[in-house]
């Protein structure tokens, strides 16, 4: 199917990432159909020339190609399954392809669902941030293989340089979060490092540029650290989303008899995050953690937020029985070595009567 043969193309959510990787498919020549929750969020395409539906089935039922970028497992549910859904709206031989980071098992429900009614339904999570969306320059992780998505191949390639096959549905997911679990370790690792060389009187520019000529190196060392030294913690990539990957990414480890502890610890920090009002902060903002509280109010976070008995009641769970933020499973130990005290989270500081991260006393 070419360009030639594509004559409608759908695209479901015009957030961050999907409005741009949107404009790449306009400027390629395709009619974008689209639709958001919020319709504001469509504003610029729609001024850009793409027509605007009331509804993801009306945007859908035309369509050659629906694209969906949604925020969660739940959202993609509901728009493909509902009574209403993609799967059910959408007419015969149509493809839907969903670029959401989302979960593995429910990929795999809806490729099967889809194909029941002569439909194709592809997971086909992306990395590369923000910038990667505006420039066209993503990296795919298709969950089928090369040869049965030819298809819409061309339209894939309007918005990424690079696209990698993972064979059956449902692993474009699991690759997503394997991605997302080696990012935990570079986040973490540099909110520490950036930490530890404050406390110690570095110059923590100088640190970071010495440390990218290193094998600390990382992408997110490049391009998050300077952001987290500099106060800007506008999202690029919202914490509440790498919240919800981690938890996806806990859950099918514990589904696979495996743990992951560097994972959980990072899991508990961007749940900490969230719950003291950094969910729409991006997710440099972890840094924050490692700051004082002056610091970390000017940012937006509020600690009296933090129910600390509630909070020390989740960890002890975390350690010893049901951990259900977000993932909706159970963990058995989180198998990070360290210990987990009534007040502690794992960032190590101790937060106060008043809920206050007593993150002062290290950072001075
Ligand atoms: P976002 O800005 O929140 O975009 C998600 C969009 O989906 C929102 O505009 C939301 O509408 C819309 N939406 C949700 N449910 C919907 C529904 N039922 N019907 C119609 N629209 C719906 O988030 P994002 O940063 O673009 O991320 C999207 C996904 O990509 C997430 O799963 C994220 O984890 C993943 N991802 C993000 C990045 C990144 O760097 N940002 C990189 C790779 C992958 P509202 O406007 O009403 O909320």
């Amino acid at each position: 199917m070419a360009l030639s043969h594509v004559r409608k193309v759908a695209f479901i959510g015009t957030g961050i990432m999907g409005a741009p990787i949107a404009r790449h498919l306009m400027d390629a020549g395709y009619h974008l159909t689209v639709y958001n929750r919020t319709k504001k969020k469509a504003a610029q395409l729609i001024a850009q020339g793409a027509t605007w539906a009331d509804s993801a089935a009306e945007a859908a039922k035309d369509a050659d190609v629906v694209f969906t970028m949604l925020g969660y497992p739940n959202d993609v549910e509901d728009v493909y399954l509902a009574t209403d859904g993609l799967i059910r709206v959408t007419k015969r031989g149509a493809w839907m392809v969903d670029l959401t980071t989302s979960s593995p098992q429910l990929a795999h429900d809806i490729h099967d669902a889809a194909e029941v009614e002569d439909k194709h339904a592809v997971d086909c999570p992306v990395t590369g941030g923000q910038m990667g969306a505006e420039e066209g320059t993503l990296t795919l992780m298709v969950g089928g293989t090369k040869e049965e998505t030819k298809p819409i191949q061309p339209l894939l390639e309007c918005f990424s340089s690079n696209i990698f096959y993972f064979g059956n549905p449902g692993d474009g997911q699991t690759a997503k979060l394997c991605n997302q679990v080696a990012l935990a370790g570079c986040m973490v690792g540099y909110a520490e490092a950036l930490g530890l060389a404050q406390q110690a009187g570095l110059d923590r520019h100088q640190v970071i540029e010495f440390i990218t000529h290193g094998m600390g190196n990382s992408v997110a060392m490049q391009q998050l650290a300077p952001k987290s030294v500099d106060g800007d913690f506008r999202p690029g990539f919202l914490s509440e989303h790498f919240r919800k990957d981690l938890g996806l990414a806990l859950a099918q480890a514990e589904d696979l008899d495996l743990q992951l502890p560097g994972s959980e610890t990072a899991f508990r920090l961007y749940d900490l995050l969230c719950q003291v009002g950094g969910s729409k902060l991006g997710t440099q903002a972890v840094s924050l953690l490692y700051q004082d509280e002056k610091t970390t109010k000017a940012a937006g976070l509020d600690w009296s937020l933090l129910d600390v008995d509630e909070y020390a009641d989740d960890q002890k769970d975390a350690d010893h029985k049901d951990h259900d933020h977000c993932c909706g499973h159970d963990h058995d130990g989180c198998g990070c070595g360290h210990d987990h005290d009534h007040d502690g989270c794992c960032c190590g500081h101790d937060h106060d009567a008043d809920g206050h991260a007593d993150a002062a006393s290290q950072q001075g």
